[in-house]
């Protein structure tokens, strides 16, 4: 660390590319720091530093990242402390550019396996950004050194220590997070689809709030007895709430009773919560979709038949590409895309659906025949899909109770209260007379997987590769714009990250090549993150930059939002 400050003197009030200097490794004592990548002028994205304790000193318990659960879960608690404690000690941005910044990625109500920190047996390394110091153009040698030797270890011994951190707290973070990896553990054995945890408190604060409602806002969450299942956990004993089962599910109830607030949560329940975010015991099947319409969305051959037939100009639906596509039909395309990816579970809310996707009534059949319409609505084909492809689905339906025809549950909220009516909903449904003649035959058919052709991903904009994600919602790709803001699961910027990055190290290692279809190329890639890390995106093993986890179905979203597209069917 002296060597450092004595650079860091030499340097001062020389032009910031003096800063280069600093790169390499430096030690205090246990503490060690790694300049990975010092950036080029104040105002570039900022500089890349690690710093590691050795667990000689940090003093993890391996019990605490025993397996891949509580690892993840240890990670993100320490780099949460990491990131409160930058709030504390760091005297935050001064002067030019991000002068005196420093960042680490870190979660908000999700745990997330994330790059950003990693623990193992040998030592605990967080890797973050700073933003150099400078005055206009030049060092600022003397801030500088306060942070890297005053701020920076006082962040890391704050956090990066077991003795130094709330350890009933970490415990129960770590332990809560391993329950909810058991429970959904449990889904499938016990065929349900999701799992929502008397008590939990589903609503949160605002749009566009994560935060649960306040404790006395908000009703809290009870099974009706007909669904109330009782499910094991591994530090907090039995757990009852409600079990969806697996089939057809349908949610009604009057507008504002808070039927999109209980679908939202089973949306979210593929994540991990943090203790005290309300639905931190409540889990979904890893496979969950959520379903929308989506106009304008780009589609590249995909089989939408089971859905749209005899389009105007006879445009061939078992091959449909769009660069506009409609409401109907990008909703159709969502649905036909999750299933080539093995969704188990399609959530549906008529709030985000095209309503002629979802239903064409009796009175309409009448007025409209069959074959002018080219939609095979959804309440036609839910059925095939469950009984074919085992896929269940949850849709919410205050609207129309047709749907009651095919429902295996139906759940109405009452004043944020679940209550079980299948009963009264197929009696109603059995005393109507003219009842809707069902427009499907019986089989649902084939899903066609479809193999992306390398030529068509292109990552570069002009001689460089240019992959860069901007929030939740976009991914520049190339030259290209992909448009995610219609794939609602993802909850970090830092999985756009993953996502995009994902899709270049496909590219390179020659999984898309014309032959693998979408969903083979992703396990490719999933196997190989699975015997590494994330980190393998990075391919480099300094500072890996801040990737989070996601999924299969939301890298496959990108790669289908992708407006250059081809792809070849694969029959
Ligand atoms: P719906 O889809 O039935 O029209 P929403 O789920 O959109 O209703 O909920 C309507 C409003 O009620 C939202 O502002 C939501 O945050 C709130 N809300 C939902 N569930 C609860 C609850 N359990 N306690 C208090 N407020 C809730
Ligand atoms: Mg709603």
């Amino acid at each position: 660390m002296e060597k450092l400050v004595k650079i860091l003197e030499k340097i001062d009030g020389r032009g910031y590319k003096a800063y280069k200097e600093i790169k390499g490794s430096y030690r205090l004592d246990d503490f060690s720091m790694f300049i990975d990548h010092v950036q080029g002028d104040p105002f570039a994205s900022p500089s890349k530093i690690r710093v590691r304790i050795p667990q000689s000193a940090a003093g993890f318990d391996p019990f605490l990242f025993s397996n891949k659960s509580r690892k993840a879960a240890l990670q993100d608690y320490i780099c949460r402390q990491f990131n409160g404690s930058i709030q504390k000690y760091s005297k935050g941005i001064r002067r030019t550019g991000k002068s005196g910044l420093i960042h680490i990625d870190s979660g908000k109500q999700e745990i997330l396996e994330r790059t950003s920190l990693e623990v193992n047996e040998r030592f605990v390394e967080a890797r973050f950004y700073a933003g150099l110091p400078a005055r206009g153009r030049r060092v600022q040698g003397k801030q500088c050194i306060s942070m890297m030797a005053g701020e920076i270890p006082e962040i890391a011994f704050s956090s990066m220590l077991f003795s130094s951190l709330d350890q009933q707290g970490l415990i129960r973070f770590i332990n809560t997070s391993e329950d909810q990896d058991y429970l959904r553990g449990q889904l499938a054995g016990r065929k349900l689809a999701a799992f929502i945890a008397n008590g939990s408190i589903l609503p949160r604060r605002s749009g566009v709030s994560g935060l649960p409602l306040s404790r006395h806002e908000a009703v809290k969450f009870i099974s009706p007895p007909g669904l109330e299942v009782s499910l094991d956990t591994l530090h907090s004993g039995e757990i009852k709430g409600m079990g969806i089962p697996e089939g057809i599910t349908i949610i009604i109830g009057g507008g504002f009773h808070g039927k999109s607030t209980l679908l939202s949560a089973i949306e979210m329940g593929i994540y991990n919560h943090i203790p005290e975010d309300g639905r931190d015991y409540s889990v979904s099947i890893d496979s969950c979709v959520k379903i929308r319409a989506e106009e304008g969305r780009s589609v590249q051959e995909v089989n939408i038949s089971p859905f749209i037939s005899n389009l105007p100009l006879k445009k061939d639906t078992h091959k449909f590409s769009t660069s506009n596509a409609s409401g109907s039909t990008s909703q159709a395309a969502n649905i036909i895309e999750a299933l080539e990816c093995r969704s188990g579970l399609l959530l549906l809310d008529e709030d985000t659906s095209a309503t002629n996707f979802l239903i064409r009534d009796s009175v309409m059949q009448k007025i409209v025949p069959r074959e002018k319409e080219p939609i095979t609505p959804f309440i036609d084909q839910v059925k095939n899909i469950y009984d074919e492809l085992g896929t269940s689905s949850i849709l919410v339906m205050g609207g129309s109770g047709d749907y009651f025809d095919v429902a295996h549950t139906v759940i109405m909220m009452d004043s944020y209260r679940p209550v079980l009516v299948t009963g009264a909903a197929k009696d109603a449904i059995g005393s109507v007379i003219d009842k809707r003649v069902r427009e499907s035959g019986t089989s649902f058919g084939r899903i066609t997987e479809r193999c992306p052709l390398p030529e068509s991903i292109d990552p570069y904009c002009g001689r460089k590769v240019r992959i860069k994600s901007r929030g939740l919602d976009h991914i520049q790709f190339g030259s290209l714009d992909i448009d995610l803001s219609a794939v609602e699961q993802v909850v970090d910027p830092s999985q756009l990250n993953t996502i995009s990055e994902m899709i270049l190290y496909a590219l390179k290692m020659d999984y898309i090549n014309g032959d693998n279809a979408i969903m083979e190329i992703l396990d490719l890639v999933f196997e190989d993150i699975g015997t590494k890390s994330l980190c393998i995106l990075s391919g480099y093993d300094g500072h890996p930059g801040s990737y989070a986890f996601a999924r299969k179905f939301e890298a496959a979203a990108a790669i289908n939002r992708l407006r250059s597209l081809m792809v070849k069917q694969k029959d």
